[in-house]
């Protein structure tokens, strides 16, 4: 069993939008990485089928997608996102990390923005159900609201999607649920929210924890709370925790937003051997 690493050499050198080259130095970070813990699997993806794209996005919005230039790197990054959940899913690997560019959680069915411009969620949810999960929850950490996959998730009451932002939102009968958390805060009272919300997502029963993390929210990226590096390993390790209790271990972190390489290149690592269970 390993911990899966997902990343692609298409990645590095291009100014992707919003995030620019934060994978600059990444092929030889993870490749350190893996030659030290044999436990890390580097995975390259292959690029999402489009009829997976067209049971999500509408074809108007994929003809005109399909001409950008970033088209290419998206779909390289949504097939990575759902090749890591069916790998969890089925037991292949025990948990995963899913480096991305052009693709997130500000792309709707028909439109999108913010440097994300094809849907993560909607076509691996697609897929994981074709595998038989039904109760998956969704975890979104990035500084900002996760419109497009809430659209996309609404009114699928079988996944708990959980974004952490700047409302205090319930819909979707209970299942959609934004959460406050201010426009500055502190690791601590940041924690403290997510420490909030864990009852509900143990009465949920969720059988997958799939997570969106971005580190835009650090003190030095573009959407600042002030958070600091520890902060993110600390989530890392009781998102992990939960996952061991509530499903098999069963976790997915892919890389939301955030530009600052020096930040990434400190908590990627590290949250990589916290999942691959070193110490
Ligand atoms: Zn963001
Ligand atoms: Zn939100």
């Amino acid at each position: 069993m390993a911990t899966g690493v997902f990343f692609h050499e298409e990645f590095v050198g291009k100014e992707w939008p919003v995030i620019g080259d934060r994978y600059e130095r990444f092929p030889t970070i993870l490749a350190e990485l893996a030659r030290s813990l044999p436990g890390i699997r580097l995975i390259e993806p292959e690029p999402v089928p489009e009829e997976l794209l067209a049971r999500v996005h509408t074809p108007d919005y994929l003809a005109r997608v399909k001409r950008a230039w970033y088209y290419e790197g998206a779909r390289l990054t949504v097939g990575a996102f759902v090749r890591a959940c069916e790998m969890v899913w089925s037991g292949e690997l025990d948990n995963a990390v899913v480096f991305l560019v052009a693709a997130g959680h500000h792309a709707h069915r028909d439109y999108a923005w913010g440097g994300t411009y094809l849907s993560l969620i909607g076509p691996a949810l697609v897929r994981l159900r074709e595998l038989g999960l039904k109760r998956l929850v969704y975890i979104d950490t990035d500084a900002h609201h996760a419109d497009g996959a809430r659209e996309v998730l609404m009114g699928d009451r079988d996944v708990l999607h959980i974004c952490f932002c700047h409302q205090d939102v319930v819909e979707d009968d209970g299942t959609k649920i934004c959460i406050d958390v201010g426009w500055s805060s502190t690791d601590d009272a940041y924690m403290a929210k997510v420490r909030e919300v864990l009852p509900t997502i143990r009465a949920f029963r969720p059988q997958m924890i799939l997570h969106f993390l971005g580190h835009d929210t650090h003190r030095d990226d573009y959407g600042s709370l002030g958070l600091t590096e520890g902060f993110f390993i600390r989530l890392v390790e009781e998102l992990k925790a939960l996952a061991g209790e509530v499903c098999s271990g069963k976790y997915v972190v892919a890389h939301g937003g955030g530009a600052n390489k020096q930040v990434a290149e400190l908590i990627w690592p590290k949250i990589i051997r916290l999942l691959a269970g070193e110490p």
